[in-house]
């Protein structure tokens, strides 16, 4: 005798299957919707230059995984017939389109959603900052500028770990915020592909400064994404804590 399908057989399952789905896409949605709300209450622009370049990738990252997810449930929630070939069936579709959408959605990620990025973090680094004294614009200093406030260790840092001191200063009362951006967490745009992906990979003292020359380092550098190298010399200052600074790079 033939088995009769009974259509509702799997009902159960289909209610629990559709309801995961609809909990993974909430609970998504917030994952996003908590970052952005964090982020609006952040009110310092360098904070939220570090939190957008620290967080936001992650963030999104997440919440499309748990998206994902929420659609494998949906995919699987009309079940009317399970014998082992259409478990398998079903499981390697599931699977196979999860990880496609996954990869689709982690490139855009990584390869153009920097370039949105990038535009936000750099009107958040020179937007003007205010300052508490006078409640009046403040100064961007210039390279030149900027090393009468920066110590020593400062300027040493600069020269060897890629990292960048904004030095703003209130011209009025003379009121000064250092702030730092590193820039080996940092991606520039690739020279040969184009993508915001080219980051400072290694960085070697050619020649070490002395107090009546200049010295050299070499920065290297390469694409996450196309694999370009290229590097880059750049001229060392002397400082006492340049030594211990080198040493602590290699
Ligand atoms: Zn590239």
């Amino acid at each position: 005798m033939e088995e009769v399908v009974d259509p509702n057989k799997y009902a159960s399952w289909n209610s629990l299957a559709l309801n995961l789905a609809y909990i993974c896409w909430g609970l998504g949605i917030l994952v996003a919707l908590g970052y952005f709300i964090r982020l609006s209450l952040i009110g310092d622009n360098k904070d939220k230059y570090d939190f957008i370049n620290k967080h936001e990738i992650k963030f999104l990252w997440i919440a499309s995984i748990i998206l994902i997810l929420g659609g494998c449930f949906f995919f699987n929630a009309n079940v009317t017939e399970l014998t082992p070939v259409w478990i398998f069936v079903r499981v390697f579709m599931t699977v196979a389109f999860g990880m496609l959408v996954g990869l689709v959605i982690q490139n855009l990620l990584n390869f153009y959603y920097p370039f949105f990025i990038e535009k936000r973090l750099k009107v958040l680094r020179y937007k003007p900052r205010v300052s508490p004294k006078t409640g009046k614009a403040m100064k961007l200093l210039s390279e030149e500028e900027e090393d009468a406030y920066m110590d020593e260790g400062m300027i040493a840092e600069e020269n060897v770990f890629s990292v960048d001191y904004d030095v703003w200063k209130d011209e009025e009362t003379g009121y000064i915020k250092i702030e730092k951006y590193a820039g080996h967490l940092h991606a520039l745009q690739c020279p040969e592909c184009n993508y915001q992906t080219f980051k400072v990979v290694r960085e070697e003292v050619i020649t070490q400064p002395s107090p009546s020359s200049e010295g050299e380092l070499m920065k290297h550098y390469q694409c996450g994404y196309c694999g370009y190298k290229a590097k880059k010399a750049v001229a060392l200052k002397f400082t006492s804590k340049l030594q211990e600074s080198a040493a602590a790079v290699s």
